[in-house]
């Protein structure tokens, strides 16, 4: 079954110090299965990402991940994907998950999840593609990011409509609703597993 909308998530590959973190990645998950949606991340086990497609497996969803040869061992490739894409390379990698994904939204991660971020909002600024691009500003863990964002703004480096064309909230629920919303897709009423 097509599914109602594909989202890419980027997240820690740590699972982070607070248990927070690893209760909003399962309930990210869980939002994405319950409404008939697909994952598209980085085939990893660890930390967050394997928390969260586990989370969207175990909820009926569909988990496409994508992961470098070099990283299988490494990141503890997920065998349990609905699909697991081996690729040659890290570029390969992030131009194949962007392509499969309706909208993008970034937990918190360290500085892969950075910058995967940053590289699907500079594509977006550029026109690369017109996908809805979220930060999950989880418990203020990206205050001081957004701190200093707001500061390349006044320091000229960057114009508002560059801040304009990311949501930045801290409702995992939400957001997630409003990037499929802003995708023009729906999603579908939600499924209870049983
Ligand atoms: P981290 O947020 O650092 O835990 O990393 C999260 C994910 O980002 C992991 O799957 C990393 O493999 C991935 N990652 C690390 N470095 C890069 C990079 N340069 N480009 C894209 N992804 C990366």
């Amino acid at each position: 079954m097509t599914p109602a909308f594909s989202v890419c998530v980027y997240c820690g590959s740590k699972p982070g110090a607070s248990p927070e973190f690893a209760r909003t990645a399962r309930a990210v998950g869980r939002w994405i299965g319950e409404h008939g949606g697909q994952l598209v991340y980085g085939g990893g086990k660890n930390g967050l990402m394997g928390i969260l497609a586990d989370a969207t497996l175990d909820a009926g969803g569909r988990v496409v991940g994508i992961i470098p040869t070099a990283l299988v061992e490494k990141e503890w490739a997920h065998h349990e994907c609905t699909e697991l894409h081996v690729v040659e390379t890290m570029h390969e990698r992030k131009r194949l998950m962007a392509e499969q994904a309706d909208a993008f939204l970034a937990l918190p991660g360290g500085i892969g999840t950075f910058e995967e971020f940053f590289e699907v909002w500079t594509w977006r600024q550029l026109g690369y593609h017109d996908k809805p691009v979220g930060l999950l500003n989880l418990a203020g863990y990206y205050d001081p990011l957004v701190s200093f964002l707001q500061s390349t703004v006044r320091q000229g480096f960057m114009g508002d409509w560059q801040m304009d064309l990311i949501r930045i909230e801290s409702d995992p629920e939400g957001l997630l609703r409003e990037l499929v919303q802003a995708a023009g897709l729906a999603p579908a009423a939600r499924v209870e597993q049983i």
